[in-house]
């Protein structure tokens, strides 16, 4: 779809900041997730409770994550600071994680293909809300192994939101695709475990792959599956072979399910098509 040139540029630098506050979801939900954790353990256990330390998504301001030297504002432009620092820290010259300008550039580039496939309406706003959601997910399931319920849950209802208002000739396809998309994992799930009596991978894949089937219909469901499964078998074996020591190492499926979720809702019907050319 043609854009100007200052929109596209706008957009992009739009992108970049929301891509830097999902950084903070992603460094700091998981701690967050954990603290709530350790106090109902600790409440159940009837312990002592720990004093409790102010830390959400506001504060503390941005720290070094191993000096906690504060950021001064201009280092923490997003894109700009990390580039101007060279990934160190001013303080201790201890490097800044990669993973902060690369989700930055990811949500920019995720604004792009928003708004070059689907150009600027509400509908699109709901799509890129969801890219961003799938893009944090699986920062966070690459970095600790979790698929947070507070973001796999809304996103699901998002999903069915967005059908309603925007084709609701898709509902019942929609509502199909989240209940297929939970028990089709949750069926490997348990004849996995039985046959083999491991558990190759958890309930918030479950959760995120109905979320999909809720934005895409049922009808994506094979494809989602053929995509994550095959983009995580092929890079799983790349990583093994160039990194011997990652074997045995499990792999998180929430990135591929999100790769997967991120092709089908920017050019879905193209691939869709294409799918069922070769499969049909
Ligand atoms: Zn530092």
């Amino acid at each position: 779809m043609y854009q100007p040139h200052h929109v596209i540029i706008l957009v992009f630098i739009l992108g970049i900041c929301l891509g830097s506050f999902l950084n903070v979801v992603i460094t700091r939900l998981p701690v967050m997730l954990m603290n709530q954790w350790r106090r109902e353990a600790r409440s159940a256990l009837e312990l002592t409770m720990e004093p409790v330390t102010r830390f959400n998504l506001l504060l503390p301001a941005s720290l070094c994550p191993r000096c906690e030297h504060p950021i001064a504002w201009h280092d923490n432009l997003p894109l700009i600071g990390w580039i101007k620092r060279r990934g160190r820290c001013t303080h201790c010259q201890g490097r800044i994680s990669l993973q902060y300008p690369l989700i930055e550039l990811g949500g920019g580039l995720l604004a792009l293909a928003v708004l070059l496939l689907h150009g600027i309406s509400v509908s699109s706003l709901f799509i890129y809300a969801a890219c961003l959601v799938l893009l944090a997910l699986s920062a966070i399931d690459f970095r600790t192994y979790l698929l947070p319920d507070i973001l796999t849950l809304p996103l699901l209802w998002a999903g069915l939101l967005y059908q309603l208002l925007f084709q609701p000739y898709m509902i019942s396809d929609a509502v199909i695709g989240a209940m297929g998309g939970y028990l089709v994992l949750w069926s490997f799930f348990w004849l996995f475990k039985l046959m083999t009596g491991k558990e190759g991978m958890g309930y918030g894949d479950f959760k995120l792959l109905a979320a999909l089937g809720a934005w895409l219909g049922w009808s994506f469901l094979p494809l989602l599956l053929i995509l994550s499964a095959g983009l995580g078998a092929l890079i799983g074996v790349t990583a093994q072979t160039l990194h011997p020591h990652l074997r045995g190492t499990p792999l998180p499926f929430g990135p591929f399910l999100a790769i997967a979720g991120w092709l089908c809702l920017l050019m879905g019907n193209e691939l869709l098509a294409l799918y069922l050319s070769v499969a049909g």
